[in-house]
């Protein structure tokens, strides 16, 4: 047995070992996952409340970002966000449990999903919703950053962070109303953005009213009016 022979053995031993101590279990619902599954089981995988949303068409994700002016050409969610459900554990956990991984590995999935039906055809560069600096340092990373950098991986276009966001106070518990008052203005395109006509793609974990989808898009759409925009985001709050 020769030494890359032997370090494969360790290496393969070790990882079941470890599979022994710290077996994988699925995110949303904690059985244990056989071979072939990856962070999700099945099961979960097949109840998934998918949105089915991944397309130019006029849908329900069009109809929360309507705003005079400002075309959305396509949109895409994975599955729908039922406040306590175990779906919704899954992007918090991503999102607060220090996990970016998971949020890439969500992000991949999804991907694989929306690739089949050409939905990144056309599209030239992925920019994830920011998170403000402060934010971002106490939490490590920006999970809208990672699902992007997952699509990225499937989807071969590169991801560019040309928004910046300044602090402001949370969109929980607002009324749609406040979230669109409190968000407008936060989000600015980087001063050494040059505009031009290209498609982006902009990325989010979950779309509620919408209110931060649309700051990100108007402040793009004035830094290069001639650009596409489009919006993919892992959830879509089923009710706000
Ligand atoms: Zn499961």
């Amino acid at each position: 047995m020769g030494r890359g022979a032997v370090t494969a053995s360790i290496k393969s031993w070790l990882s079941d070992l470890a599979a022994v101590i710290f077996p994988k279990v699925c995110e949303v619902c904690g059985q244990s996952l056989t071979h072939g599954e990856d962070t999700l089981c099945l099961e979960c995988l097949t109840d998934m409340p998918r949105t089915g949303i991944a397309d130019d068409a006029f849908t329900e994700m069009h109809k929360r970002l309507a705003s005079p002016g400002l075309p959305v050409a396509k949109a895409a969610s994975w599955f729908y966000y039922y406040r306590d459900s175990p779906f919704a554990m899954l992007v918090q956990r991503a999102k607060y449990n220090g996990r970016p991984k998971l949020a890439r590995t969500l992000g991949r999935m999804f991907a694989y999903e929306i690739a089949s039906g050409g939905f990144f055809d056309g599209i030239d560069v992925i920019v994830p919703v920011p998170l403000a600096r402060i934010k971002k340092l106490i939490r490590g990373y920006n999970q809208a950053e990672e699902i992007a950098l997952g699509l990225s991986e499937v989807s071969g276009i590169p991801v560019e962070n040309i928004l910046t966001a300044r602090q402001h106070s949370t969109q929980t518990r607002r009324s749609s109303y406040q979230r669109w008052i409190n968000a407008r203005g936060v989000y600015s395109v980087m001063s050494d953005f040059s505009p031009d006509s290209r498609h982006i793609l902009l990325v989010d974990d979950v779309m509620t009213t919408g209110a931060t989808t649309l700051s990100c898009l108007t402040a793009l759409h004035a830094a290069s009016p001639q650009a596409t925009l489009s919006v993919a985001t892992l959830a879509l709050a089923h009710k706000y």
